[in-house]
């Protein structure tokens, strides 16, 4: 029978091996934490996710995307909250477009239960992997109480997160190339609860954005009417976590800068003493793959920062990359690894800028008429005209365009933008015959 070994039950671990079950594989995942299932989710970074087109597909292919889409809630724009309360509603896309908010637990657990269900997966919690022979694909896990269990040679897959153990051992190895990158921010949860009944205490189909120039707080819906929160917030500085000493600092601040958040959470307090701060940080690695046996999926080969909420969407494409070529070139691992690596890799690189280039967008320009101004005039010249442009954001989160294409097509566009949003009296003439012209002209092939 054909086997593989997986190295971590997280999203994309979990994803992964349904889809090699599902091609007849008898699979041992091998994950750290105990089953959450019996035990209650507890480790997970942030309550919810925004899932997007990327993903559907892969879950899709597994077979698990009617189930998700039970729960998952839509939110088809942004509601961006100003200091004094007032809000402006930007869409993401055209209509019938959307990003959906799931449960981070809720989605592994699902995954986990529909990998095991094809009969040919055994999952072995409470179980790290401390040692690999990525020659031979041999592994070792190790118990809570210590003891060794040893995996022979074989195929191994690694979905164990940003911190992945089998990276490490490829860092080990000759001309292998690493990056890691922590950035000057961190990020804290914090929850607005449901109100009477349930009911949601905001706009419910809507990714809400305080965006306060450095730093920015957003919160997405959870089925049960309340909504997860993330403050994104420098480690050091004027406006940081270290100029928040104390519960009492904290309060005031949230009051002086989120007034209408802070005021939805009566226990405020609590949360901010409780609930950790916790860091953001980039990994990048080359190459992917080792010897045809050994691959990096997920953020074990690519951790990018949050804020395109592409993270675990760019680890489901990867399954579904590599499911694509094991569909055109057979099982051949040791030509597949390669290739999957070789364009992968470029892709990795571009959703880790896309994602820093969208936090400057999301904490700072989405709270700025030209910025709002120039995201209308794409979208009207998009409507007239949708062979010659699609918006980045479509490109990134309703295709699957490959991240390096979209970010490529970003550059050009954002290079003509800053021509059209240069023109004299543009709030008057935005959607006028000569805007439409120039970006005709601009855009012709
Ligand atoms: C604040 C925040 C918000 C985010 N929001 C979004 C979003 O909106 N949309 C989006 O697409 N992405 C988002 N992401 C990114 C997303 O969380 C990750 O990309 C995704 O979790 C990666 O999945 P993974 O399975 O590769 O890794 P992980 O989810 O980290 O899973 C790795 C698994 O491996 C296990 N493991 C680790 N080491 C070992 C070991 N040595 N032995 C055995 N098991 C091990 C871990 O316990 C874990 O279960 C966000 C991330 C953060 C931090």
């Amino acid at each position: 029978m054909k086997k593989a070994t997986v190295v971590g039950a997280g999203l994309v671990g979990s994803l992964w091996t349904a889809l090699l079950a599902k091609r007849g594989y008898r699979v041992d995942v091998y994950e750290r934490r105990t089953d959450s299932r019996k035990a209650g989710y507890a480790g997970g970074r942030s309550i919810n996710l925004a899932l997007s087109n990327r993903g559907w597909k892969a879950l899709e292919r597994a077979g698990l995307a009617e189930a998700i889409a039970r729960e998952a809630i839509p939110m088809s724009h942004r509601v961006m909250h100003a200091v004094d309360g007032s809000l402006v509603r930007q869409p993401y896309g055209k209509d019938g477009q959307a990003i959906y908010s799931v449960s981070r637990g809720g989605l592994n657990e699902q995954l986990m239960t529909l990998a095991e269900q094809s009969g040919n997966v055994h999952l072995h919690f409470d179980r790290r992997c401390v040692d690999v022979d990525l020659k031979s694909g041999a592994a070792a896990f190790e118990s809570g109480d210590g003891s060794l269990e040893r995996v022979e040679p074989g195929l191994l897959f690694a979905t164990d997160g940003a911190y992945s153990a089998i990276r490490s051992a490829m860092i080990k190895t000759d001309r292998y190339q690493y990056q890691q990158q922590y950035i000057d921010h961190g990020y804290k949860e914090l929850h607005i609860p449901a109100g009477p009944n349930g009911a949601y205490q905001m706009e419910k189909n809507a990714l809400h954005i305080w965006p306060r120039g450095g730093y920015m707080l957003i919160a997405l819906p959870n089925p049960d009417g309340s909504f997860t929160l993330t403050l994104f917030f420098a480690w050091e500085g004027p406006e940081s976590f270290a100029s928040l000493p104390t519960t009492d600092d904290a309060e005031a601040f949230f009051a002086r800068i989120f007034p209408d958040a802070l005021s939805l959470m009566p226990d405020f307090r609590a949360q901010w003493d409780t609930n950790p701060a916790s860091s953001l940080v980039i990994m990048r690695c080359d190459p992917w793959q080792f010897n045809g046996t050994v691959a990096l999926i997920g953020d074990a080969a690519h951790a990018i920062v949050p804020f395109y909420g592409q993270g675990m969407n760019a680890g489901f494409e990867d399954c579904t990359v590599l499911d694509d070529l094991l569909d055109a070139h057979g099982e051949d691992w040791p030509n597949v690894l390669p290739e999957y690596s070789r364009i992968q890799k470029p892709n990795g690189d571009a959703i880790a800028e896309l994602a820093l280039l969208n936090f400057i967008e999301m904490r700072d320009l989405v709270g700025q008429p030209e910025f709002l101004l120039q995201k209308k005039i794409e979208a009207w010249f998009s409507n007239k005209h949708p062979d010659r442009w699609t918006p980045l954001y479509t490109q990134v989160t309703f295709s699957h365009t490959p991240y390096a294409e979209a970010l490529a097509n970003g550059r050009r566009q954002e290079a003509i933008m800053r021509e059209v949003m240069a023109l004299p009296d543009l709030e008057e003439r935005w959607d006028s015959a000569d805007v439409e012209a120039l970006l005709l002209e601009r855009t012709t092939r």
